[in-house]
């Protein structure tokens, strides 16, 4: 299946919440969803319409997908990963989600979206411990370190990041935007994942 290419802000309303895919703009009085929370083309009537057991199954996948950027069939592959773990299932698949390293660079504040965070990382902008990796996907872990590359540093978009203050984060991972160097500090946990995401219903989806 081809990646989605129409409007981003209607896969939140889809959803039914703020999947954060357009940077700035989602934390700003512009974001779309607080205009209109309603999903594509739904009239305020039909909003009543009782969804199925099976409908929330779904919807919370493709939520969890999509604020990731994912593929179904790449959701599919790390849901299988996240089953053969030890532990909970529903959190091995949002813990592995978020060590992605397009996820990290983002949560950083190095991309301002996922979006464009993976296209630094496509781009060859991103060193992990001071090597080149241009695989999104890539998997962090703790002790990591994360800085731009020395050419790639000193073009107007970094040097902005240079300037400007870090952004929250999660616990789990530091930023020095003065000397672009973010820094993985633990394993992502649970809590640290601030999308509303119930995923006990992902699990219930795939087990059917
Ligand atoms: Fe658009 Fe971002 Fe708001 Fe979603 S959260 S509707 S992507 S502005």
């Amino acid at each position: 299946m081809a990646r989605y290419t129409g409007s981003v802000c209607r896969l939140c309303r889809r959803e039914g919440a703020k999947l954060f895919l357009k940077g700035d703009r989602c934390y700003s009085g512009k974001c779309s969803f607080l205009k209109r929370p309603l999903p594509p083309g739904m009239q305020a009537k039909s909003r009543r319409k009782k969804v199925s057991e099976y409908g929330l199954q779904l919807r919370e996948k493709q939520k969890v997908k999509r604020a990731y950027g994912m593929l179904e069939s790449q959701f599919e592959k790390y849901y299988g990963i996240a089953e053969r773990m030890k532990g909970k299932t529903g959190e091995n698949l949002l813990r592995l989600l978020e060590s992605r390293l397009d996820n990290v660079v983002f949560r950083l504040g190095i991309g301002d979206s996922r979006a464009q965070a993976r296209q630094f990382v496509l781009h060859g902008h991103i060193l992990v411990n001071g090597k080149k990796v241009d695989i999104a996907s890539f998997l962090v872990s703790e002790g990591d370190e994360i800085t731009i590359r020395k050419k790639s540093a000193d073009t107007d978009r970094f040097k902005e990041l240079r300037e400007s203050e870090a952004r929250p984060m999660p616990s789990w991972l530091t930023m020095d935007n003065a000397n672009l160097t973010g820094r993985v500090i633990a394993a992502p946990a649970r809590e640290d994942i601030d999308l509303t995401i119930e995923e006990h219903l992902i699990v219930e989806y795939y087990s059917k």
